[in-house]
């Protein structure tokens, strides 16, 4: 289905003013030369929310910036938030979008520097277009809003450049690190440089920035690396039913899901480029709470899904997580070769020590192109703490990894880093095969009996917390 331009109920005024006319909406820049403006206005409601509302306008020849100033209210309805945001695309591509809460925003997207959320450089003349992506209109009263868009052709400071970092492979083995987190690119305090810090802080080997619908903050991301942290780049396509993670991209991937584009189509174009994708937090609280944090893909459960992300954010008390744990369960035992994964998904540098789960990768050497095939085959586990060594050992001799299959031998875990109240289990088909007391450190071997498909190790605190889980091996 075609998309139709204001399809909406939307009132809106075009105006386009000359040099002399006088326009409230456009701000107080030092516009001497070219002047140019027009204006947008609409009312949504409720059966507005959970679209892309397109409003698009002529771009002249010769300006050096666009100046978009938008707004909108009410807030808040009843404790919940309207989230109305905006994506902005040129002739030419995509430049970026502002997946962030205020309800005023003052953008500049410029050959010079630009907002964070949008990248720099020319100006393209032609037709552009400005999504409102309304990820919540609440039902109540109607949500109103004003989109100015005026240009410049003022000279603009030259926009900031960024070297690549390169990172020494380092050679087969253990890295463990991060692949979900923001920064102000998108709705996070946080800079590129805060979270880089705060990953070598955490003393990992790795650390990815996957921003909201934009893959703005990446240039300077890659910049920050060293033989000490490799950065990684991606984006979280934020939908409107579901999260995803699609990692080692550096070009924008379209995340609007449409009548004739399916998230299936949209995880075949990611893959067709190069690219790892990640079903996100598939049991974070959707509708008002979250719109859109929620899973609901009915053709990826699981389908051509492949790595899910099961542990997001902190474990402590936070079911979500074990709903995740337990999807996933139900998938190995139909089957499935589905792979888990931890995402920090961290938006501010923490103030206190978080039970944080992050990624232990059995790459064949530290990059991010070696890092992405180790997860998308599972060599990795997750954990807050504790170290684990999950391993098939074949009758003859040979080791079997994580996410591979033994076709007859010995399990074999070693483990450290433990608490002393922590309990150890190995999951066998889903279901508890063993149950051992972890303290700091020790190892077990098991023997797979005739019906076992699959098995997992989960490291517990005394209150039921996941501390460790690994993913599979496969039996038989
Ligand atoms: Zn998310
Ligand atoms: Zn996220």
């Amino acid at each position: 289905m075609k998309e139709q331009l204001y399809p909406y109920h939307i009132n809106f005024l075009v105006s386009i003013f000359n040099l002399f006319d006088v326009d409230p909406y456009i701000p107080t820049r030092n516009q001497d030369t070219t002047m140019w403006s027009q204006q947008f206005s609409g009312t949504l409601s409720e059966r507005d929310c959970q679209q892309h509302i397109p409003h698009q306008f002529d771009v002249p020849a010769g300006l050096t910036a666009l100046i978009i100033d938008y707004e909108y209210s009410p807030a808040e309805i009843d404790g919940f938030k309207n989230l109305c945001t905006l994506s902005v695309y040129a002739p030419d591509g995509c430049r970026g979008a502002a997946h962030r809460d205020p309800k005023k925003q003052h953008i500049v997207i410029s050959s010079g520097d630009s907002t964070p959320g949008f990248t720099s450089g020319a100006i393209t003349a032609g037709r552009w277009q400005i999504d409102i992506d309304s990820h919540m209109v609440l039902p109540g009263e109607p949500l109103r809003y004003t989109l100015t868009i005026s240009g410049s052709s003022d000279p603009q400071s030259a926009a900031p450049t960024w070297t690549s970092s390169i990172t020494a492979p380092r050679g087969a083995g253990w890295y463990r690190g991060n692949l979900h987190s923001h920064t102000f690119h998108s709705d996070a305090s946080m800079s590129a440089t805060d979270l880089v810090r705060w990953a070598r802080s955490e003393n990992f080997d790795f650390v990815a920035l996957t921003d909201h619908n934009t893959i703005s903050g990446l240039a300077q991301m890659d910049s920050l690396g060293a033989d000490d942290l490799l950065v990684m780049g991606g984006i979280e396509l934020t939908t409107f039913y579901g999260h995803a993670l699609v990692m080692g991209v550096r070009d924008w991937i379209d995340w609007r899901v449409r009548a004739d584009r399916n998230m299936l189509d949209i995880q075949r174009e990611a893959e067709a480029r190069g690219a790892t994708f990640i079903i996100a937090h598939p049991f974070t609280p959707g509708g008002k709470y979250c719109t859109g944090c929620h899973w609901e893909y009915s053709e990826m459960m699981p389908g051509t899904a492949r790595l899910l992300e099961i542990w997001n954010w902190t474990w402590d008390g936070d079911s979500n997580n074990q709903d995740a744990v337990e999807l996933w369960y139900t998938w190995l035992n139909q089957g499935y070769r589905i792979f888990a994964t931890a995402g920090n998904d961290i938006h501010d540098v923490p103030t206190e020590p978080l039970r944080l789960g992050f990624n232990v990768v059995y790459a064949q050497e530290l990059s991010e192109r070696e890092i992405l095939a180790a997860i998308r085959k599972g060599h990795n586990y997750l954990s807050s703490a504790p170290k684990l060594n999950f391993e098939g050992r074949t009758l003859d001799g040979q080791t079997i990894l994580l996410g591979e299959q033994l076709p007859a031998g010995t399990l074999n875990l070693d483990w450290a880093n433990c608490g002393d109240s922590d309990l150890g289990k190995l999951i066998v088909n889903g279901q508890q095969a063993a149950v051992f007391a972890a303290k700091s450190a020790g190892s077990l071997h098991w023997t797979p009996q005739p019906d076992w498909k699959w098995a997992v190790v989960e490291i517990r605190d005394d209150q039921g917390n996941l501390k460790a889980i690994t993913n599979p091996i496969f039996i038989g």
